[in-house]
């Protein structure tokens, strides 16, 4: 029978932990502390910051949100990085995207002291991850990494296919498979016979961006499939990159959207929050 993997339960269970963590560095006068930066009212911005916030203050993270107005000029975000950097209150640092055109994002990201860089986009940290030395993961994929941890999925040997090829997802994600010893193919729009690619998957990782792509008749009989793809369908339907109920017949355990990779993602930044302030406090991790 397929197993559903439970993202808001392995998510639930990993918070119950950072709180814990959290009690303990508040106990010894370190509050670990995230700044939230948002440019501009782009409406999923607003309720993904939103979602952010509400997680910090239930895990007993300190949180400030800085809400810029869209015409704020590049010297201004600059500076307010800069203080952020200097503030010994703040661990984390998280710059909402994307940002309005007129400011270049690659400067934004490498403004911030990779020290501080929880969502793991700073180049130094990208090129840690690379090299195998890494300081802050990126907060999905290494969401997606901890779900393989927690439902006992070895990738030692594992052929992992994935779907997408983003700097968020795609890449770290493949990154972090081959640090476990899988082996990787990354497919991506020019890919060609991707359902040929997709069925010689132990395991498939969808991060495309296109409702229901992934056809249940490419995946191989049990396999692992984790769907990273959030698609809104109509009003109120949220679906992923994979054809779910076509997909359950051949694989061996499968993520749900929504309730899947989703609650992952707000977690891992907690978690990296926290791993950010346990080093202020002097613990060598
Ligand atoms: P991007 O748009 O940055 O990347 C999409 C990738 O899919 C690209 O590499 C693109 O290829 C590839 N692609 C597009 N069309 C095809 C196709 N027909 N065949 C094969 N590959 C294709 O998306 P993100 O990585 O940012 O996000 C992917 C999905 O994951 C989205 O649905 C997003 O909402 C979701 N997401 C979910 C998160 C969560 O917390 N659950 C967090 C982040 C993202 P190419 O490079 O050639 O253009």
């Amino acid at each position: 029978m397929t197993k559903l993997i439970d993202g808001k339960a392995i998510a639930a269970e990993l918070r119950g932990q950072i709180s814990a963590d959290v009690t303990a560095l508040v106990a010894i006068g370190v509050t670990p502390g995230l700044a939230v930066v948002l440019v501009g009212e782009d409406p999923a911005s607003r309720v993904y910051v939103s979602m952010k916030e509400k997680a910090c203050a239930a895990a007993g993270i300190y949180s400030v949100e800085h809400k810029l107005p869209v015409e704020t000029a590049q010297t201004e975000l600059l500076a307010l990085i800069d203080s952020l950097n200097n503030n010994e209150n703040i661990d984390g640092i998280l710059v909402q995207l994307p940002l309005p055109e007129h400011i270049d994002e690659a400067k934004i990201l490498e403004a911030i002291l990779p020290a501080k860089d929880v969502d793991g986009f700073h180049p130094y940290n990208v090129g840690r991850l690379v090299t195998g030395h890494p300081v802050f993961q990126p907060c999905t994929p290494y969401g997606v990494m901890k779900m393989f941890e927690h439902i006992g999925v070895e990738l030692k040997g594992k052929d992992v296919v994935i779907v997408g090829r983003s700097n968020i997802v795609g890449k770290p994600l493949a990154l972090m498979c081959l640090a476990e010893h899988a082996t990787v193919t990354i497919c991506h729009s020019r890919t060609v016979d991707l359902p040929r690619k997709v069925a010689a998957a132990d395991i498939v990782i969808a991060a495309v961006g296109r409702p229901e792509m992934v056809k249940g008749d490419w995946i191989k009989k049990g396999a692992i499939v984790i769907d990273v793809g959030v698609n809104r369908v109509g009003e109120k339907k949220l679906v992923g990159d994979v054809d779910f109920a076509a997909a359950s017949i051949n694989a061996a355990a499968i993520t749900p959207v929504p309730g899947g990779v989703g609650p992952m993602t707000i977690t891992m930044l907690l978690y990296n929050t926290v791993l950010s302030a346990k080093r202020r406090s002097g613990q060598k991790i």
